[in-house]
């Protein structure tokens, strides 16, 4: 059973521009932005501008798009923070460990060594955040 997306989940009122992000990237059919809770250093999030629950829902051009602009991202973190790898999560459902349910990709850089922080664990401060944003925006604008 397909579960009815929430116009009222929090990526929506992003995409509205009710609620604040760090915005990296934006074409016709996706958005990026920082993740406020981040499990690793940069860690931000890649999204379709339309409505897409998850994975079980959405249709095959706009998932292309998404992972189109997820591929950009990991690059540019990559690339921004030195990271020796790049992680890239998907969660589909509550028993998946989902908690928001807009389609979204994690990009996460990784560092030898260094484990990854806990999924929605603590608020990352929001000057961190800006820079790491500013960072992550300079190496997208030096790779087009
Ligand atoms: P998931 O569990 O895959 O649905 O992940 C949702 C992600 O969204 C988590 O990593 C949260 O830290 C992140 N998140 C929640 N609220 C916000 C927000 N307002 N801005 C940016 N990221 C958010």
């Amino acid at each position: 059973m397909i579960i009815p997306y929430d116009e009222n989940n929090i990526f929506a009122k992003i995409l509205r521009g009710e609620i604040p992000s760090h915005k990296l990237y934006e074409d016709a059919g996706t958005y990026a932005f920082m993740d406020v809770m981040p499990q690793g250093q940069g860690h931000c999030l890649a999204i379709t501008k339309a409505p897409f629950r998850n994975i079980l829902d959405v249709d095959q051009s706009s998932l292309s798009a998404v992972i189109s602009t997820t591929q950009k991202l990991a690059r540019a973190v990559k690339s921004a923070f030195s990271a020796d790898g790049v992680t890239i999560i998907q969660f589909n459902e509550p028993a998946a460990g989902q908690t928001v349910f807009h389609l979204h990709f994690h990009i996460i850089p990784r560092f030898d060594g260094v484990a990854l922080k806990p999924h929605t664990g603590q608020m990352e401060d929001q000057n961190v955040l800006a820079a790491n944003a500013e960072k992550i925006r300079q190496a997208l604008a030096s790779s087009s």
